[in-house]
């Protein structure tokens, strides 16, 4: 699976077909948070920033991944048995020593407890598209479509053009949901296969941003920019996630107000409420940084809310 961490921006390929295989977390239908309508969203694994609250730890690594459920297992020990490398450590309960293990899922398939899960399945396109199509009854009756979401979708890049235009081709509405920190060259390739774009923006400052999410936000500034420029403000719907004490600050939402108002046509702002996923992280054997368990008030929510509608947006919690 290694080479899904070379290979940013495209995804990997079937050998024999020579066509673009995904790595994806999760197929969620039924979904009504993430675009018009009923939708279905897709969740791609692998993703280049590491913001520290990140509600979907289990889509940050582009590679396949155990997730231990302490709470189901029976302490049976099946699992150290069938590992063929010695990844698993059992003394009471199991351990999982991450670097050796290589997601051959032999101690998932052996649980009899369901109490250890193995997070990220390949697809090709057309098995993903079987997928997205099992839905379009409700897509066509409520006006939805599929939402790709991740991790970053933008991350697999070449793998997402392909699913982009086989739903193009089959007239299924596209959301994307992006943080925005994808090559210009990506970006534009897939822009003409998206109807709506889910637009992360979290923080202005650059060391901020960089303290919180490990990169700059210079791209995504930058590439928020090429869309408005290029025609497509009206088919933005920017998502601030509204976390404690880091995006919610005073300076952070008038300096996310004054750079909105200078980019012409944005119409709407989602603020999505940090909640404590803490058990997730633990799961994962994934350090978790937020000291924050409590979500934002309601108070704080509106204050925000004031805020942004006074630029003018619409603004939905
Ligand atoms: S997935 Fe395979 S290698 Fe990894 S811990 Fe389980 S049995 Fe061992
Ligand atoms: S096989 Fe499942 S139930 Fe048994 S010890 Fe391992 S994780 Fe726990």
């Amino acid at each position: 699976m290694k080479e899904y961490e070379t290979n940013q921006g495209s995804g990997h390929t079937n050998n024999e077909s020579n066509s673009p295989v995904g790595l994806i977390f999760d197929v969620q239908r039924y979904s009504i948070h993430d675009g018009p309508g009923i939708r279905t969203t897709v969740f791609f694994k692998g993703c280049p920033l590491r913001c520290w609250w990140c509600h979907n730890p289990e889509g940050i690594d582009p590679v396949k991944e155990l997730m231990y459920f302490e709470y189901k297992c029976m302490r049976c020990g099946d699992c150290a048995k069938v590992c063929p490398t010695g990844a698993i450590e059992f003394k009471g309960k199991p351990r999982i020593f991450r670097p050796l293990c290589t997601a051959c899922g032999n101690c998932s398939d052996a649980c009899p407890a369901g109490a250890l899960r193995l997070v990220g399945k390949e697809y090709t396109v057309e098995e993903l598209m079987k997928e997205i199509e099992k839905d379009v009854l409700y897509f066509d009756n409520s006006g939805g479509g599929v939402t790709f979401s991740g991790g970053e979708p933008l991350f697999q890049a070449d793998f997402l053009l392909e699913v982009l235009k086989e739903c193009k081709n089959r007239y299924i509405h596209r959301a994307l949901d992006t943080a925005g920190f994808a090559s210009r060259e990506v970006l534009a390739s897939a822009m003409g296969y998206v109807d709506l774009f889910l637009y992360d923006l979290k923080l202005i400052d650059e060391k901020e941003h960089i303290k919180y999410t490990g990169v700059s936000n210079t791209l995504i500034k930058e590439n928020l920019r090429f869309l408005v420029d290029s025609g497509r403000a009206q088919d933005v719907i920017l998502r601030f996630p509204v976390i404690p004490g880091i995006t919610d600050t005073p300076d952070n939402v008038d300096d996310m107000a004054e750079f909105i108002s200078n980019l012409r046509g944005l119409r709407e702002i989602n603020l999505l409420p940090f909640h404590d996923v803490s058990e997730k992280y633990h799961r994962l054997d994934r350090e978790y940084l937020m000291t924050v368990r409590k979500s934002p008030p309601q108070e704080k929510l509106l204050e925000i809310k004031e805020k942004f509608e006074s630029i003018g947006l619409r603004v939905k919690i």
